[in-house]
């Protein structure tokens, strides 16, 4: 049969994952944190449980989360949302970001995406039948190039998406590119996806710039988040969107035919959390920035070289001075041989620079793991 999509395979995090299995190898790899979720949230959502709220949630998300997600999204950005219109619980980002992108894209349109992109980006652009064209961030910082944005927009351009905290790089756009972004989105029918799943795990006093907090961004916009990311859960896979009601509209249309809604105990778990424990999203940052800091120290006993980390919980590495595989036979040999599984850029790219020696590391781990592959990485 003809594939609808001929250039995806099996997921690179799954990919590594297996991998790092099979040889027993201390797993860098796919994003997860091994320590456990906190108590309160087990607590409330097994209490849900216990407590009967077993059956569907609404469409929507449970009322209880959405209104604690609009107090968040109020106190930390100063957006004020009505829960009721703007705010939708979905099964995870993933969920949330085909939604969004069905939603408004029609086929034949175009979706600009900034590479290195996460890889659920492309596929969910191609299944609308749509078509994603790729403008590269600077190879060193992973700043945005807002001039080469402007000049891939076309008259089919239908929406951008853009990621701060970035995964694989860490780089956060700033206030200035917030600026950029609006100036080049003025004037245009271009849709917004902000993806901000790493938007609490920020470093050195810097600022998440959530699109929420642009006026002139709000009516475009989808802002788009999971707690998986926030609570040590990454494998309940519920997230959120906010839109504006006309938005949220059409994007509830495909939510509703897509899953229809997403587990319901740990709705109550994460309002529960929000509600009673703002401290864990609050201390998040520096909660990550020590472990951080501590595997950076320890990375400089290595040949590996780490690049600067503004936010997320992934450490990119150089790895010129030690072999010059490309990244992918590099990560199977560093898995297989050395027993240390990471993720290669290149699967983020349509296009990875020439010559690109740099592979991804997640340290949101207990010390004991990271010491178990910095004794690896030692062995370089
Ligand atoms: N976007 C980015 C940038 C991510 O890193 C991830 C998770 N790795 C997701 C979206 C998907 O999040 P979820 O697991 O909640 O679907
Ligand atoms: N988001 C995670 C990462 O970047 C992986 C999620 C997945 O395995 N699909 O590592």
């Amino acid at each position: 049969p003809q594939t609808k999509l001929p250039k995806v395979g099996t997921t690179i995090f799954t990919v590594m994952s297996q991998l790092a299995a099979e040889h027993g190898a201390v797993n860098l790899g796919q994003g997860f944190p091994d320590f456990s979720a906190p108590q309160r949230l087990l607590d409330a959502t097994i209490q849900a449980m216990q407590g009967g709220l077993n059956q569907y949630p609404p469409m929507t998300g449970v009322a209880p989360l959405r209104q604690a997600i609009a107090q968040k999204s109020l106190d930390l950005y100063g957006a004020q949302l009505d829960p009721d219109s703007e705010i939708t619980v979905t099964s995870g980002a993933t969920e949330a970001i085909f939604n969004a992108i069905h939603a408004v894209v029609r086929p034949g349109e175009e979706v600009i995406v900034l590479d290195p992109a996460y890889d659920c980006y492309e596929p969910a652009i191609e299944l609308a039948g749509a078509r994603a064209v790729h403008v590269p961030l600077d190879p060193q910082t992973f700043a945005v190039d807002w001039d080469r944005v402007r000049a891939a927009i076309s008259p089919r351009t239908r929406l951008l998406m853009v990621n701060t905290p970035h995964n694989p790089s860490g780089a956060m756009l700033t206030a200035d590119d917030m600026q950029a972004l609006v100036e080049v989105l003025r004037g245009t029918d271009i849709y917004l996806i902000s993806d901000e799943v790493y938007e609490h795990i920020i470093y050195d006093g810097r600022r998440h710039e959530s699109a929420l907090r642009y006026p002139e961004l709000r009516g475009r916009t989808f802002v788009i988040s999971s707690f998986g990311k926030t609570y040590h859960c990454t494998g309940w896979k519920i997230g959120y969107a906010i839109a504006p009601p006309l938005l949220s509209a059409e994007f509830r249309k495909v939510h509703q035919y897509n899953t229809f809604t997403s587990f319901g105990p740990a709705q109550h778990g994460f309002a529960a959390m929000i509600r009673d424990e703002p401290e864990h999203h609050l201390q998040l940052g520096a909660f990550y920035q020590a472990k951080r800091d501590g595997f950076r120290e320890q990375l400089l006993t290595t040949r590996l070289t780490p690049l600067p980390v503004p936010g997320g919980y992934f450490q990119l590495v150089d790895y010129s001075a030690i072999s010059d595989l490309p990244d992918h036979e590099f990560v199977k040999w560093l898995t297989i041989e050395k027993g240390v599984a990471a993720i290669p850029l290149s699967p983020f790219y349509e296009t990875a620079p020439l010559g690109q020696r740099l592979v991804r590391l997640c340290f949101a781990k207990n010390d004991a793991t990271l010491d178990a592959a910095i004794d690896r990485l030692q062995a370089l």
